[in-house]
């Protein structure tokens, strides 16, 4: 199995190439829903945030009132690394027991990691290669095109959060310019696809022992 990671600025195209990539045969894990799993009751994220920012984040049936998390979380850059501090492991430990799964399933696999804060959450030495969709100033026109009212101080924060672009584009090994229309887009896919033909797979299982491990 070969562990493809795909990262970028919110809004700068990440689940765009994952869907290409997805066309051509990779089989996709979205880290935002692995996010979400993490919060469901089974695992035990819940109580570690009410633990964390008080009970005041749960309705009165007990669920995760997730608007009033996000108010808490992005007071600060603090408390947002707080929440990441929690919900980073288990959202590793998910894709762990997803990427089992898959194993089992298809043990040739071009697995596609869709995950924001790739470099910054330490997860891209977990992978066999890396992706970095970079869109300059298009994306602010992109994320308002599909609704998204996120709050500019919410979104300052989340920018203060990521590594600064120059730094992503030395860590990354390919970037795609999503700076263009998608048909662009969609050519430097062939040419990346064609690309990770020739890649061997080579840290699953090993470098996600202590997530599979629980
Ligand atoms: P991310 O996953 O990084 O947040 P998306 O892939 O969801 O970003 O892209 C954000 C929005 O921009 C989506 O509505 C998507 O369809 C659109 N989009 C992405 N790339 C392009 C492009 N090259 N041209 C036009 N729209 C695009």
């Amino acid at each position: 199995m070969v562990l493809i990671g795909v990262t970028g600025g919110i809004g700068c195209g990440k689940s765009t190439v994952a869907a290409l990539l997805a066309r051509k045969g990779a089989w996709v894990l979205d880290a935002d829903l692995c996010a979400r799993e993490a919060l469901q009751p089974r695992w035990c994220g819940l109580r570690a945030i009410v633990e964390v920012f008080g009970a005041s984040v749960l309705r009165e049936d007990g669920s995760l009132d997730r608007r009033r998390l996000g108010e808490l979380a992005t007071a600060s850059l603090e408390t947002l690394l707080q929440l990441e501090s929690i919900l980073h492991p288990l959202i590793f430990r998910i894709m762990a027991v997803r990427l089992a799964e898959r194993y089992h399933l298809d043990s040739e696999t071009v697995a596609v990691l869709d995950v924001p804060l790739l470099f910054e959450s330490g997860l891209d030495v977990r992978l066999d290669t890396t992706v970095n969709v970079f869109c300059g100033a298009a994306w602010h026109e992109r994320v308002l095109s599909r609704g998204d009212a996120m709050p500019e101080r919410v979104r300052h924060l989340l920018r203060q959060r990521q590594l600064p672009e120059a730094e992503k584009r030395c860590r990354c090994t390919h970037l795609l310019d999503n700076q263009g229309g998608l048909q662009e887009l969609e050519s430097q896919v062939d040419v990346l696809w064609r690309t990770l033909q020739g890649l061997r797979g080579s840290v699953w299982p090993e470098a996600w022992e202590r997530y599979l491990t629980p």
